[in-house]
């Protein structure tokens, strides 16, 4: 199978001859799927693009840590072993749950934290009654 880097996808647009190519692996694209990992030389790629046909795929280059710590109070549920960010957080259901990180597949216990902050703005002034000291 032959890898091509889409560290920049799409702008190259969709055929995967216009990225940079990496070169050629001894997997063949039937025997991987949009999840796999490949570990070559010690360096760690995942598939975004697979060209079964083409008998091709488009990689990124991926770190995955030992994921030793949690990943807290991120703006997007960050995977704790790749780094990965994902901004369709959003659809993940508010009770804490594990998930399948999106970009190395590694499973993620998450919980949602919700914080509640306000606004304020004026209207209309206190009322005040108007009176005077009658002991000095
Ligand atoms: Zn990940």
């Amino acid at each position: 199978m032959k890898l091509y880097d889409i560290f920049d996808w799409c702008k190259r647009g969709p055929e995967l001859e216009n990225y940079p190519y990496i070169g050629e692996v001894a997997l063949n694209a039937t025997e991987a799927d949009i999840e796999t990992l490949l570990e070559i030389d010690g360096e760690t790629y995942a598939i975004g693009v697979l060209g079964v046909r083409d008998n091709d795929a488009g990689v990124r280059k991926i770190e995955i840590n030992a994921a030793t710590h949690a990943c807290n109070y991120e703006y997007e549920m960050k995977c704790p072993y790749c780094g990965f960010m994902d901004c369709d957080s959003w659809e993940l259901q508010d009770e804490g749950n594990e998930h399948a990180c999106c970009r190395c597949n590694a499973i993620i216990g998450y919980e949602r934290v919700v914080t509640v902050e306000y606004n304020s703005w004026p209207v209309s002034p206190p009322n005040t009654v108007r009176t005077e000291w009658t002991n000095k």
